[in-house]
């Protein structure tokens, strides 16, 4: 349960006072649902603002705050001139100018002998100074509600500046007095200032340093973040570890078994981290191991030893794989490599029929089945197990914590591999894991050679045309993907179409179609058409990107390439290049290309290294984008951004564990602040965790 000196920042945006309904659905665009989120929403700006006494004082082209009396109002003789109000201070006179301005409106808030404050640009015309439409205009007993200084905030289509402003104003003095969460020493060696104190000036006194980041005040918010992260991470952690788990000591003879029959030998890389999850699934706690592997560097063979080490002990495995399509082509994989065991493999996802689903789940509880390859579908809480000893997740960053977690709990204590293809650079994964244990397949297979990447305009569509005609002779495999248009599937799938159609024009019934929404058994049929060769172009989204593996196909096309992300180029182009004949991947793009999208392009062309490139990605666009935040699972940090703040990181890791150390139920008095700190970020799927054990 959220503590109820929260409350009043978990309430919905639209219950904020002054906030209307429409206001406050672009407040929630832009922000987010809660009124804790508008805290969280930093200014990108600020306008600054002087007074002068003495308007001849006062600089030309800047904002100033101004103090004079009204003399007159002059109504312009044509309607569509503007409307003056002459106003003097000692030193000189000078005019307010207003464009379509409602007369009694002006009248009213600019009567003639009273002294105002104004502020606005001063600019002068015709040898008078004057002022067009001041921002502020209060009388002279008001004059405190001029700021010199004035957030600018990042702003949504149809949201203006001053609702916002407004709205984060309000929230700013609803914050309550939270129990200080940090570190006596902290606040006293960094100079930091209380959590609302912080916040309050970060909001209210922007100054250039403070929008860099490297004010105390800023620091302050950006570790609180990054503590609630480590703290959450470190929880979840440490009830896996202390959670004790069977030892799960294989024979060795299944392994034995695949080792002989494989058509190829396990790279270094493969046969090290078998050894290590070996290793880790023989001591007496449970394992949590990611495997990173760049595309094509073989994990799903690691991941088989892996599942057989369980059932050599008498057992049951789980794969979760991201998409229909990949788990089924694991389970290809898979049961063509045990054909000769008698293993008992069966899938099941989303589209199992009700009457296999069934039976799937009686024999998964009741043990008949040794291994189970699936996706989404395994997480719910109908399936039940006889005995599941492991669980591995195929390209997790598909999936979030909350769904491993639910994979933990599916056996008395399942030992987890992780697996993934995008390279998360060690800051992120530190925040989105901690200190996971790791295995890394750095070296490719041997039989792989480099991918040839050309960059080039669609207007250079019919070479590539061309070029695909020559392919086909030779007998090649073509992947087509169609750009992403939006995050509408339907407009997706009509660029898919589109292209499926010119293509068969040229191409006849060479050419194939596969997307998300097609029936699962067009998708099959079409897979395994362009797996066996009965076509040549298989044109598709990217419901190609995770996994597939056609080691014949050797051309990839990417259209609108600008739009991916680095991450999402190189899962595509990883589909080819694996055999040992020449590949192609060709990014078209569509002109003009902004620097950025040149400079990323760039590096696609010039490495395949998925780490480098998405070191490169990290330094080009911050690493909310990399994985691109909503699919990543990993937290979407709003104050810390990693790339700058790598040294608060490390101290609020430390600062994690050691509190853990001291105090593992955060029972202490500082214990419960941090407490109301993991509810204030929404860490708190990881409260159970406290509670529980
Ligand atoms: P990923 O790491 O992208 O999941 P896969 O496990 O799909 O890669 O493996 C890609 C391809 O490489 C598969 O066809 C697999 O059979 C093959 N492969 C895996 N390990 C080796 C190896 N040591 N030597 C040759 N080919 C291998
Ligand atoms: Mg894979």
């Amino acid at each position: 349960m959220r503590p109820n000196i929260l409350n009043p920042l978990f309430a919905p945006v639209e219950s904020l006072s002054g906030v209307g309904s429409k206001s406050a659905k672009a407040i929630e665009h832009c922000a987010g649902p809660f009124i804790v989120d508008l805290l969280w929403h930093l200014p990108s700006s600020f306008i600054e603002r002087k007074y002068y006494s003495r308007i001849i004082d006062a600089p030309l082209h800047k904002i100033v705050i101004l103090k004079g009396t009204v003399e007159s109002h002059q109504k312009p003789a044509v309607r569509r001139l503007p409307y003056k109000v002459i106003c003097s201070d000692a030193s000189s006179k000078f005019t307010l100018v207003f464009f379509n301005s409602r007369v009694d409106y002006l009248k009213n808030i600019l009567p003639i002998g009273r002294t105002i404050v104004i502020s606005g640009k001063l600019e002068q015309y015709d040898n008078t100074f004057q002022i067009i439409h001041p921002d502020h205009i209060v009388f002279e007993s008001d004059r405190d509600k001029i700021k010199c200084v004035e957030p600018v905030y990042p702003l949504t289509e149809g949201l203006n500046l001053k609702p916002l402003s407004k709205a984060i104003n309000t929230v700013l003095e609803l914050m309550p007095d939270i129990p200080e969460w940090c570190r006596e020493e902290f606040l006293e060696k960094y100079s930091w200032p209380p959590w609302k104190t912080a916040l309050l000036s970060i909001h209210r006194q922007p100054s250039e340093e403070s929008l860099k980041g490297n004010t105390p005040a800023r620091n302050r918010v950006a570790y609180d973040e990054l503590l609630a992260n480590q703290l959450a991470i470190a929880l979840v952690r440490s009830s896996m570890h202390k959670t004790a788990a069977r030892k799960l000591n294989g024979t060795g003879q299944l392994t034995a078994e695949i080792r002989k029959n494989l058509p190829f030998t396990l790279t270094a890389d493969q046969n090290k981290a078998i050894q290590e999850i070996t290793n880790d699934l023989a001591l007496p706690h449970r394992m949590l191991r990611l495997l990173q592997g760049d595309v094509g560097s073989g994990k799903t063979i690691v991941a088989l030893f892996t599942m057989l080490i369980a059932v050599e002990a008498g057992a049951q495995a789980a794969l979760v794989a991201p998409t229909e399509i990949l788990a089924r082509q694991h389970k290809k994989t898979i049961e063509r490599m045990l054909n000769r065991s008698n293993i008992k493999i069966e899938l099941l996802t989303g589209r199992t029929k009700k009457s296999i689903r069934n039976n799937t789940l009686k024999k998964l509880a009741n043990g008949e089945i040794d291994i189970v390859i699936g996706t989404h579908a395994l997480f719910q809480s109908g399936v039940k197990f006889s005995d599941l000893a492991v669980a591995i997740i195929d390209e997790q960053h598909r999936f979030g914590v909350h769904q491993r977690i639910a994979m933990a709990t599916k056996g008395e204590s399942v030992h987890m591999l992780v697996m993934t293809a995008t390279p998360i650079p060690r800051t992120l994964l530190l925040t989105a894991y901690g200190d996971l244990d790791s295995s890394r397949l750095i070296q490719k297979p041997r039989n792989r050679t480099t991918i040839d990447t050309r960059v080039m305009p669609i207007s250079r569509l019919e070479e590539v045309i061309n070029g695909t005609c020559r392919s086909i002779e030779k007998s090649e495999r073509i992947f087509w993907v169609c750009p992403l248009i939006n995050e509408s599937t339907a407009l997706d799938v009509a660029a898919v179409n589109l292209r499926f159609a010119e293509l068969r024009k040229i191409f006849g019934n060479r050419v194939g179609l596969i997307h998300g929404n097609m029936t699962e058994t067009d998708r099959d049929q079409n897979m395994t058409a362009f797996t066996n060769g009965k076509i040549d172009i298989l044109v598709a989204t990217t419901v190609i990107e995770v996994g597939i593996d056609v080691p014949d196909a050797t051309i990839m096309i990417i259209e609108h390439a600008e739009r991916f992300g680095l991450a999402q180029l190189h899962q595509l182009r990883g589909r080819i290049g694996r055999s040992h004949r020449r590949s192609t991947c060709v990014l078209l793009y569509n002109s003009p290309l902004t620097e950025m999208a040149h400079a990323r392009l760039n590096i696609m062309r010039n490495t395949s290294d998925g780490f480098r490139i998405a070191e490169e990605d990290l330094k080009l666009r911050g690493e909310g984008e990399i994985l691109g935040v909503r699919q990543s699972g990993l937290p979407e940090l709003r104050l810390a951004n990693i790339t700058s703040y790598k040294a608060l990181l490390e101290l609020a890791r430390k600062d994690a564990r050691l509190t853990l150390k001291q105090d593992p139920k955060l029972e202490s008095k500082r214990g419960q602040a941090l407490r109301i700190l993991l509810y204030l970020f929404r860490r708190d799927t990881v409260a159970g965790y406290l509670n529980s054990t």
